[in-house]
């Protein structure tokens, strides 16, 4: 499919810009020369936006304008979404918004991208184009600006948290030392830029196999607390043992659980903290989830622990799980008492994650149908009735429910 895109773009190509010509840019590249996978595949042409669709039409294929204004037009070839941008310069920016200007000059074009690592083209035989060094820095795993570190991010403040970001998926020993200097000198700028771009970023960060060396060096130079002033209360310590544990368990990457690993478990902080960053509300949901439940004690028989799992949902219980079994085996090797912890935490995690929640199996109406008349003392009944039910773990049927609902009406 990306062939024959490449095709149509470069049809009567020959080697001047008339005909335009078409080439793989940034994540694509940078992924496929470092033997990683490629999720999607952006292509950047000489051809402006309205001769993009032209050809489209003419070749049948699917052509939609999903950001004319930046020049973007996306193909659709077997289903797959294929993003065409004609190529830009940068004409003025203010740190959050840039204005750019459509161009035939695939220098021009490198240059305003924000890493050496992700200005990298392929032309359609596949070769590698690089005009701004950024093959040598794949070779080596660092992640760098292209040009001048400062002034890159003082056209868009996001780029410090690119740095990171980019530092934690595909970087190696310490970041480059420019770039962090001057990551260190615009930090307070983050405040500027929208609370979407920011999260977007941050979840991302967030998300990479791991994210621990990227956070220290971002605590380091004060970059984490400009965006998580409350990682300070609590720290970044616990990510190690944690990823260290989703590893050996199989549990996928989840910037959530990251995120609560780093900040404190009280819910109105959490609360502002989602405001803040404008978290959806079911990642805020879970977020706080794991404030508002009871810590476990891991010593809980089932039948216990059963009866939390009710009271309290089974997702909070399942964070601070994770949570507390990643700070038990990194404890564990040095200490037989958090081996045995550890232990003990797995088995209720499994049970936690394979729980059911048990039906309740009496309702208002059955109050009601009980002579109780309607108010209050209708949810009160049903309340004191549940609590017993939970409390003997559920034992009892609907019919012996209802039997003791008639002891209590009188
Ligand atoms: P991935 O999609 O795997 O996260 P990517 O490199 O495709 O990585 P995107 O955020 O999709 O990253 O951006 C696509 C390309 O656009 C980047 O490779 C980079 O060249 C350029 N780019 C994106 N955001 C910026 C930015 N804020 N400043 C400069 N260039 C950017
Ligand atoms: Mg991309």
């Amino acid at each position: 499919a990306l062939g024959r895109i490449l095709a149509l773009l470069n049809a009567d190509h020959g080697g001047g810009v008339e005909g335009g010509e078409a080439r793989v840019v940034g994540g694509a590249v940078r992924n496929s020369l470092m033997g990683l996978p490629v999720s999607d595949i952006d292509i950047a042409t000489t051809l402006r936006p309205e001769a993009v669709m032209e050809r489209a039409a003419a070749a049948g294929v699917k052509a939609v304008p999903t950001g004319l204004q930046h020049g973007t037009v996306t193909l659709v070839i077997d289903g797959k979404p294929f993003e065409v941008t004609t190529l830009r310069t940068d004409v003025e920016t203010d740190g959050r918004h840039a204005k750019v200007a459509f161009s035939t000059d695939w220098k021009a074009d490198a240059e305003r991208r924000d890493l050496t690592i992700n200005a990298l083209y392929a032309d359609a035989e596949g070769e590698v184009v690089d005009l701004v060094g950024g093959l040598a820095d794949i070779e080596t795993r660092n992640i760098r600006f292209i040009g001048d570190a400062a002034r890159r991010i003082a056209e868009d403040h996001l780029r410090i948290l690119r740095f990171f970001r980019f530092f934690a998926y595909y970087g190696s020993g310490r970041p480059d030392a420019e770039g962090l200097k001057a990551c260190a000198a615009a930090r307070s700028k983050l405040k500027a830029l929208s609370a979407e771009r920011v999260w977007s970023e941050l979840r991302k960060l967030l998300g990479a196999d791991d994210p621990g060396r990227a956070l220290l060096w971002m605590r380091q130079v004060a970059v984490l607390t400009e965006i998580l002033p409350e990682s300070e209360r609590w720290g970044i310590d616990a990510i190690p043992s944690l990823v260290a544990t989703e590893k050996a368990l199989g549990w996928a990457p989840d910037p959530l659980l990251r995120l609560a690993a780093i900040v404190p478990p009280d819910a109105a902080r959490l609360e502002a903290l989602s405001a803040r960053l404008k978290l959806s509300n079911s990642e805020a949901a879970t977020l706080k989830a794991w404030a508002i439940t009871a810590p476990v004690n891991d010593e809980m028989t089932s039948a216990a622990f059963e009866r939390l799992l009710y009271r309290n949902g089974a997702d909070g219980i399942t964070t601070r799980l994770k949570l507390a079994l990643g700070v038990a085996r990194g404890k564990a090797e040095s200490d037989l008492d958090e081996m045995a912890r550890s232990a003990r935490l797995g088995k209720l995690l499994d049970q936690a994650m394979t729980w059911k929640k048990p039906q309740f199996p009496v309702n208002g109406a059955d109050v009601i149908a009980a002579d109780i008349p309607s108010g209050p003392r209708v949810g009160e009944l049903l309340a004191v009735l549940e609590n017993q039910w939970v409390e003997e773990n559920f034992a009892s049927d609907r019919a012996a429910l209802l039997a003791r609902l008639q002891q209590l009406a009188q």
